[in-house]
């Protein structure tokens, strides 16, 4: 099988940390800036951050509409707190990002900021669905100002969930989830990803 390639959205927050973890994955890893780094991308991970300072920062090159389109041609995309904000088709409290293209493409409604601030900041124990190998340990997951799935749409398939409620989902060629996995040291989510994005070059 040859390396997938997974690119990850530099604009703003833990870019370091998630190519590290998609490096460990066995991906080749490059970072995206401007629509002409998505070529020939397998997948792209849209990090956790500030999803206002991303779309802000994103706005001038139609990086947005770019990935959009990437991803309506088979890259898969991963997106991870503010990254999955910027995937879902619904924002609830949207006014700061009123104005400013996102991404889209995931059938989701989420509440930014609805764990709360900063200083609400928590780490819990997951059990994640359908992660590979034989591991079956729940995943510590880091939760910071993190967005809530309100609601899911029918296409949506939950594959974790904390005090009843999805943090974690997958729609066909997309990831999510509302936490920072790239912060811990266990992989496997992003080993999940990385043979997402493989299942396109084997196919
Ligand atoms: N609350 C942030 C936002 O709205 C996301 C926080 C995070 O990515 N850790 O973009």
């Amino acid at each position: 099988m040859s390396t997938p390639r997974i690119g990850v959205l530099a604009l703003q927050g833990a870019v370091a940390e998630h190519a590290r973890a998609l490096e460990s994955a066995g991906a080749a890893v490059s970072t995206v800036r401007r629509p002409a780094e998505l070529a020939g991308l397998d997948g792209l991970v849209v990090p956790g951050g500030e999803s206002t300072t991303m779309a802000r920062l994103a706005a001038p090159v139609h990086l947005m509409e770019a990935i959009r389109e990437r991803h309506d041609e088979g890259m898969a995309m991963f997106g991870t707190c503010a990254g999955m904000i910027l995937m879902a088709d619904e924002i609830l409290d949207a006014e700061a990002l009123t104005g400013f293209e996102r991404i889209g493409g995931l059938d989701v409604v989420v509440r930014r900021n609805g764990y709360g601030s900063q200083l609400d900041s928590f780490t819990g124990p997951l059990t994640v669905a359908g992660l590979p190998g034989t591991d079956l340990s729940p995943l510590q997951a880091v939760f910071i100002r993190a967005p809530i799935i309100e609601s899911i749409g029918p296409q949506v398939e939950v594959i974790a969930s904390w005090q009843d409620r999805p943090v974690a989902v997958r729609q066909g060629r997309v990831l999510a989830a509302s936490f920072h996995p790239e912060l811990t040291p266990d992989h496997r989510l992003h080993q999940h990803f990385v043979q997402l994005a493989a299942d396109r070059i084997s196919s």
